[in-house]
């Protein structure tokens, strides 16, 4: 079953307050579980991430908090150790081809929240040699088995976005509070955002979307026209990464 707004609106009993609370609408709907259905599903899950908002809350590390705080992901003081899924990359560095000599200051300043783009061509998918990440075909994710992957790095090269990060260190030497219900990795393997993948299992919505109080980031099924992906990107102007390269990013951006 594809889970889009009018469905949430059906499952919650919440009709009524359609898209005119849409803030707290969407902060209700993010707490209901909706295991007995079976988990969230998709035909093809994107993201949309309003950098508009993001820039009103400049300092912001909610969702990068949350991601890294369920995931496990390290943190270490050399840079060349670094695990990221979710982070803040400058602007000029992110879409350094989309902007120009003229592009607003508070936009060419800023940072941009980058991750996975869940790419509908990935390039990472198509030189991993023991299939330790692949896309999964009933929704779209780029998914990783840790335990298949091998250290090669062929898919950090591959992936041109910065995308996957490589533990050349023991993960738990950088976590301060193991969570216990998702793993940690091992040294010598890679790792990456998987759009919260066994939180949509269990009916709940990505970390970074729930821990995000702005509604700066809005997730969900690319393949249905009711979805509020599907309205946000019809009504406002998005941008994607690298666009030129084809590799389909399903992540959007208002700037
Ligand atoms: Fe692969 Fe990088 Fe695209 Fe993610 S962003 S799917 S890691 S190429």
């Amino acid at each position: 079953m594809s889970v889009n707004r009018r469905s949430f609106l059906k499952a919650a009993g919440l009709t009524t307050l359609s898209l005119a609370g849409g803030k707290a609408l969407a902060s209700e709907s993010l707490k209901k579980p909706w295991i007995d259905s079976g988990g969230l599903k998709a035909k093809r899950w994107a993201m949309v991430i309003d950098l508009s908002k993001c820039r009103e809350q400049e300092g912001c590390t909610a969702c990068t908090d949350a991601c890294h705080r369920v995931h496990n992901v390290p943190e270490f003081e050399n840079e060349k150790h670094e695990v990221k899924w979710i982070w803040k990359e400058p602007f000029h560095n992110a879409f350094h081809e989309q902007e120009h000599e003229y592009t607003r200051d508070n936009i060419k300043h800023s940072k941009a929240l980058v991750l996975c783009n869940h790419c509908d061509n990935p390039p990472c998918v198509r030189v991993c040699p023991t299939k330790a990440t692949w896309k999964r075909e009933e929704d779209g994710i780029v998914m990783m088995d840790w335990h298949r992957c091998i250290g090669c790095r062929y898919c950090v090269l591959a992936c041109p976005y910065g995308s996957r990060s490589f533990n050349w260190r023991d993960p738990r030497d950088g976590i301060d509070e193991v969570q216990e219900d998702f793993p940690t990795r091992m040294k010598g393997v890679v790792e990456k955002c998987t759009f919260c993948e066994e939180r949509l299992a269990k009916g709940l919505m990505p970390a970074c979307v729930e821990a995000c109080k702005e509604h700066a980031l809005i997730f969900g099924d690319l393949d249905d026209p009711e979805s509020e992906v599907r309205a946000i990107l019809k009504e406002r102007y998005t941008i994607r990464r690298k666009p030129a390269l084809g590799t389909e990013p399903e992540v959007y951006y208002i700037v």
